[in-house]
């Protein structure tokens, strides 16, 4: 007889049994993992996974009756339906948005709608762990996985979390942290913002409501989206109150036998928890070792000596879901009789069914066995007791009694531990009373409709097969094919004349769907990681400044590639310099924000001074502001002014503005205040509780950085000649560095400013800098950004190749613009960038990067720059992003420059 076993690296073994040893239920028949050692038959097939199509069919075959009453983790690993949509959005929740779309409901797994994933309203803090997504799965399950991605909106976005924790409830009221079998609670989450990563839930939980929580080590913008893969559990059971475990000293060692993963409550006793009863592991023969988990010995087994239990017996409650009709009860005992431990050699058990308990017990005695010391299930039939509470008496057969899992079968509802899906296209959630399947009594007809099933299983199972090979080799060609995804993405720039962001969804090819699995595909362990290589296209190095492989530009860049639709991009796009932008229909809910680090000013505390510029969306005063240091963030201010009153910079929203120009006003002001760094302007205070809006900043007495400049000059001979004013080459260094240190603070959050230019910065007294205009960051959110709407106008001059090619915005791109910034600076502004070029020159130039045949054009060197800081900002404009330095690096630089 072949018995199926599988065990935990994903090796999947076969072996040829003892039909003597098989005198309780044997383990393919209950579908658990045996930990028993699968190398010690010499009759033993090791296959793998994925090699042997034949041998799969053969475990198939041998599976055909692997219909059980026991859950089996090896087994239960489906998805339960973020990705699939069956767990509906009403069944996500989250403790706080960003956005309406970065709800809750974004945040399934390998979903792109909305802005493509679940982001908290505020910065995750380290030691502020408030943030959480939760999932409701309408009834109890075995959780065994659980899976995370990022936001990555077709390249637009980068937020993602690199660690979480995960709390679960099965009440919805009692909410347990869930920690690992050493103890930790915190998870290893994603490095990017594609790929999914996979983590087994070792010790795998039984819940309805589970949360992921992120956990960040330094403040940054989280997002994420989820799945979690289990089953049902059938079993019902919600808590079981025992004895607390006891220690046995061998001659060897000690032997902890407590439950290590009780999740309720321990002191004398465990009252209210599932724990390792119910991981769905069963423990060893011997079981002084335990080298499974590489924990102590004992691990896998709770144990009891009968010198504590002058009744002699150890007495166990099981309280469950609802009233269920009981027909067996598995119990897991070893019965090493060498070290006085033995299966029990009685048990009576008590049904409670309403309020009180039956009169009369239930009470079995099992054969007690002094031969075989293996471990084994007994099971003790129930005899179709209704019950919602079970409380059973074990009583000793030996010193010892040591348990491993207890389960119960109920109701005649079964646990498929096939390989193939146990009800495909079913919803997950599956109320056994509801299904007409479960309520088949009669032996023969279950026999019946498992031959049937397994049959049925065996020819999807040999379909699926064939698909998969099938599209695994396609999968193949398309790692090898590279240039086939240049060329894709090519078309969709050309063909794309009024979308400017390239879908990752189409830019994959279609890989999405290769990957997307049907509802109950099974997630096998792939790995100590789990990485799975979710978007190929983000693996390329010209689509992905995140990715670990080398650079090979060469293999992409070839003659006779096309220009990108650069005829198209040109007539969408204006001129550099000005700021107009698409804006996105997104609602807004800033004004319920409850963690908004703003306040509301009276406006009438403030003063009309003089009119200091005009933007996008309406004039910029300078006005006095009476009394404002009461309504500034102390912690974060870095100048706190004396005076009583105090000059800002206040920004209205004109009064005709639209609806969705509101909108942006708005989330420019959620942004900035959330900003805090000296080299960041800083929002003092908003008036937005009555129009016009208005959000008023620090004052720059100096103006934006470029006018700045324009009116002075270099020290040197020609300024002293001219009498103007002039900026030493160590204090525009200085401010160069003041900028990159605003930057550095911006990345370290995750943060694109999408638009860095010397017009953006401000100039304060004594060459402070403070970068402002949050304008095209305000929609890192939003996924309509980069449609283009006729009007709409980019820096073209300061973006990277990549931005204005792939619409892809990042750090490193934001890294390009800084060159360019530094490059306008060391030019007093004097010139624009390109300046000897036409936008459409321009465009092409961009096209010249992106072939990287060494006919592109670089910005010059400028007079004031030495060969080493021109070597930097050629750095900067690398055509490989990875390549690019960092703001740490370039800050470092320029500090150290000398004059
Ligand atoms: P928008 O981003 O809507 O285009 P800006 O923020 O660029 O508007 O403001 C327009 C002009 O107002 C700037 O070029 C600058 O000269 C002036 N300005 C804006 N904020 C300040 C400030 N905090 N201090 C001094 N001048 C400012």
């Amino acid at each position: 007889m072949l018995v199926f076993l599988q065990s935990r690296n994903g090796i999947t073994t076969l072996e040829r049994a003892d039909p003597e040893k098989l005198t309780t239920q044997p383990a393919f028949l209950t579908g658990w993992i045996d930990r028993r050692d699968p190398f010690r038959s010499k009759d033993i097939f090791v296959m793998k996974r994925t090699r042997d199509v034949r041998l799969s069919l053969l475990i198939l075959l041998s599976s055909l009756s692997s219909v059980s009453s026991q859950v089996n983790p090896g087994v239960c690993r489906y998805p339960l339906g973020m990705s699939g949509g069956q767990i509906q959005d009403e069944d996500i929740s989250a403790s706080s948005q960003w956005s309406e779309s970065t709800a809750a409901r974004y945040g399934r797994l390998n979903f792109e709608e909305g802005d493509g994933a679940w982001c908290p309203e505020i910065t995750v803090e380290p030691d502020n762990l408030k943030e959480f997504l939760q999932i409701d799965l309408r009834s109890l399950h075995f959780i065994t996985l659980v899976g995370t991605q990022g936001r990555h909106a077709g390249g637009i976005g980068n937020e993602f979390a690199q660690m979480y924790k995960i709390k679960y409830s099965r009440d919805g009221s009692r909410w347990i942290s869930w920690r690992n079998r050493q103890g930790k609670q915190v998870i290893e989450g994603n490095r990017n913002a594609y790929d999914i990563v996979l983590k087994d839930l070792e010790p795998p939980v039984v819940a309805r409501f589970v949360r992921f929580m992120p956990v960040t080590d330094h403040s940054m913008n989280v997002c994420m989206r989820v799945e979690l893969y289990g089953c049902e559990w059938l079993d019902g059971l919600v808590s079981y109150n025992a004895p607390a475990g006891q220690q046995m000293n061998i001659p060897e060692h000690v032997v902890y036998l407590n439950d290590s993963v009780y999740d309720g409550a321990i002191i004398y006793s465990m009252t209210e928890g599932l724990g390792q009863l119910t991981d769905g592991v069963c423990g060893l023969d011997d079981f002084t070792e335990s080298h499974v988990y590489n924990v102590w010995p004992g691990y896998d087994y709770v144990g009891w000596s009968n010198q504590s239990f002058p009744g002699g017996y150890v007495e166990i409650m099981f309280e469950f879901d609802r009233i269920r009709n009981f027909t067996t009860m598995m119990v897991h005992c070893n019965n090493m009789f060498t070290y006085n431990v033995k299966a029990f050699q009685h048990v009576v058990c008590y049904f409670r069914s309403e309020s009180d308990w039956e009169a009369t017990p239930l009470a079995f005695s099992p054969s007690v066995d002094d031969e075989d010391p293996s471990a084994r299930f007994v099971p003790v039939p129930l005899a179709n007791h209704m019950a919602s509470a079970i409380k059973c008496q074990f009583y000793f057969a030996d010193v010892w009694l040591l348990f491993s899992e207890i389960t119960f079968q109920s109701d005649t509802a079964m646990y498929n531990t096939t390989l193939t899906p146990p009800k495909a296209g079913l919803p997950p959630i599956i109320q056994p009373e509801d299904d007409p399947t479960h309520k088949v009594d009669d032996s023969t007809t279950r026999i019946l409709i498992g031959c049937l099933v397994a049959i049925i299983f065996i020819l999807v199972a040999i379909i699926v097969i064939i698909l998969w090979r099938q599209v695994w080799q396609k999968m193949l060609q398309k790692v090898s094919g590279m240039a086939n995804e240049i060329q894709m993405t090519e078309s969709i720039l050309s063909t794309q004349s009024e979308t400017f962001a390239y879908s990752h969804n189409q830019s994959s090819g279609g890989t999405s769907e290769q990957e997307s699995s049907s509802t109950y595909e099974r997630i096998f362990p792939l790995g100590p990681d789990y990485q799975e290589p979710s978007r190929l296209i983000c693996k390329l190095p010209e689509f992905a400044q995140n990715s670990e492989e080398p650079a090979s530009s060469s293999t992409v860049a070839q003659d006779g590639v096309p220009h990108y639709a650069e005829a198209d991009i040109v007539a969408l796009q204006g001129v550099t310099g000005s700021n107009m932008y698409a804006i996105p229909a997104l609602a807004m809910d800033l004004l319920s924000g409850k963690d908004m680090a703003v306040e509301e000013f009276p406006r009438k505390l403030l003063t009309f001074k003089e009119k200091l510029g005009e933007g996008q969306f309406g004039e910029v005063h300078l006005c006095e502001a009476e009394g404002i240091q009461e309504f500034m963030n102390k912690e974060f201010l870095f100048d706190v002014p004396e005076e009583a009153t105090v000059l800002v910079a206040v920004k209205m929203l004109r009064s005709d503005a639209s609806k969705n120009a509101r909108n942006d006003f708005l989330k420019e002001i959620k942004i900035m205040s959330r900003l805090k760094d000296p080299n960041i302007v800083r929002l003092l205070a908003v008036c937005i509780y009555s129009d016009p809006l208005c959000m008023i900043t620090e004052y720059m007495e100096n103006g934006d950085l470029n006018q700045f400049l324009s009116r002075h000059e270099p020290e040197g001979q020609l300024a002293l000649l001219s009498n103007a004013a002039t900026v030493s080459f160590g204090n525009l260094c200085y401010m160069a560095a003041q900028i990159a240190s605003g930057m550095k603070y911006l990345s370290s959050l995750n943060f694109v400013h999408r638009d860095l230019a010397t017009r953006n910065c401000l100039v304060g007294k004594n060459f402070t800098i403070k970068i402002a205009d949050f304008g095209m960051s305000r929609n890192l959110y939003s996924g309509d950004y980069y449609r283009i709407q006729g009007r709409a106008v980019l820096p073209i001059r300061w973006m990277s190749w990549e931005s204005i090619l792939l619409g892809k915005f990042t750090t490193a791109s934001d890294m390009w613009a800084f060159a360019v910034t530094l490059w306008e600076i060391l030019n007093f502004c004097k010139e624009q960038p390109y300046s000897q070029l036409t936008d459409e020159q321009v465009i092409e130039n961009t096209g010249e990067f992106f072939r990287d045949q060494k006919r592109q054009i670089y910005l010059p060197q400028p007079v004031l720059c030495p060969d080493s800081l021109y070597k930097v900002m050629l750095d900067c404009w690398r055509r490989n992003a990875k390549e690019r330095p960092s703001f740490q690096e370039i800050h470092r630089v320029l500090l150290q420059i000398q004059p």
